[in-house]
């Protein structure tokens, strides 16, 4: 099938034509990788336009409980929040196989444990980097000294290669990556495998819907599909920044033949573009954010029981 494309890591730089999609599924603010704050990215996303937003950060559900709480300041006029997640499973080959989840309930407690396990996951990982690069006459604990890492998100690896630049072991972020703490470097540190299944298990077990995230070269290189449905993913992401139209159309028949809930979104980091730039390169429509609204209702009313029940599923303003 033609659906072999590369997915852009960074969004064009030149600002695509056209109005902001209404619906953006897909969208990461500080509490994990992006840049800007929950609250900022609610207020960028309104005014672009968009009307249904989900917060999808890794591993964590802080930044839609911040907006959730009491005393927060209502959402933007118009603007519904949905509850969302992503997590980043891998193949044993190696390929990433990226889980969102939608409709996850934020206060379950078990849900909550689970998620900190893998953000714990993290912190040991970046540990055994440092200790590492400090065996072999890297070392950037004087640096790190200065580095605020009481937040989790804070423990990547850009964090290190930005440390290794400041200690006067690397040229730059990329030489850090190329020389030291890519794979295959000295200071290579391997994460932890999460396998597809357990990422879907972990969503469903939280009454959450699983969607395949940017799935279109990961269902082109073999027939995973299949064997992701049968462990319960519920949606595929359709619809995606950068996808031309012939893969929408691919992988929206690939919905259909799999019953799976069409979504999409923008993946929106904000490292190199503004939330209204990046929401222009992506269209969702809003029939498919209605849909996956409406599954997500249909799920918390099915009298089902456990699994897929999505409690609590909108985030109410
Ligand atoms: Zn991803
Ligand atoms: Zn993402």
């Amino acid at each position: 099938m033609a659906l072999s494309t590369e997915r852009p890591r960074e969004p064009s730089s030149a600002a695509p034509e056209g109005p902001a999609t209404p619906v953006d599924l897909h969208t990461h603010t500080s509490r994990s990788d992006g840049v800007l704050e929950p609250r900022a990215l609610v207020e960028a996303a309104a005014a672009a336009g968009v009307r249904l937003l989900a917060i999808t950060d890794h591993d964590t559900l802080a930044g839609l409980r911040e907006l959730r709480a009491p005393e927060a300041p209502p959402l933007p006029a118009g603007l519904e929040l949905l509850a969302g997640i992503e997590l980043n499973a891998a193949l044993e080959t190696g390929t990433e196989v990226h889980v969102l989840g939608y409709g996850l309930d934020l206060a379950d407690e078990r849900l909550e444990a689970r998620l900190e396990a893998l953000r714990a996951e993290r912190r040991v990982r970046f540990e055994r980097i440092v200790a590492r690069l400090r065996e072999i006459g890297c070392s950037i604990d004087a640096v790190l000294a200065g580095f605020d890492l009481s937040r989790t998100e804070a423990l990547g690896r850009p964090t290190v290669a930005r440390a290794l630049v400041a200690a006067g072991h690397a040229t730059s972020v990329a030489d850090a990556f190329e020389r030291l703490i890519g794979r295959g470097g000295p200071a290579y540190v391997p994460h932890p495998r999460l396998d597809p299944a357990a990422a879907i298990a972990l969503v469903r077990e939280g009454g959450g819907l699983a969607v395949l995230a940017h799935p279109a070269e990961v269902v082109a290189s073999r027939d995973l599909l299949a064997d992701l449905v049968a462990v319960g993913l519920g949606g595929l992401e359709v619809y995606y920044r950068g996808y031309p139209p012939e893969v929408v159309a691919e992988l929206a028949s690939l919905a259909a033949r799999h019953r799976l809930v069409a979504t999409g979104g923008s993946d929106f980091h904000g490292d190199d573009a503004p939330y209204a730039a990046v929401a222009r390169s992506v269209s969702v429509p809003a029939a498919a954010g209605a849909r996956l609204v409406a599954a997500l209702r249909d799920a918390a009313a099915s009298p089902r029981g456990k699994g897929w029940p999505g409690r609590a599923t909108l985030v109410r303003r």
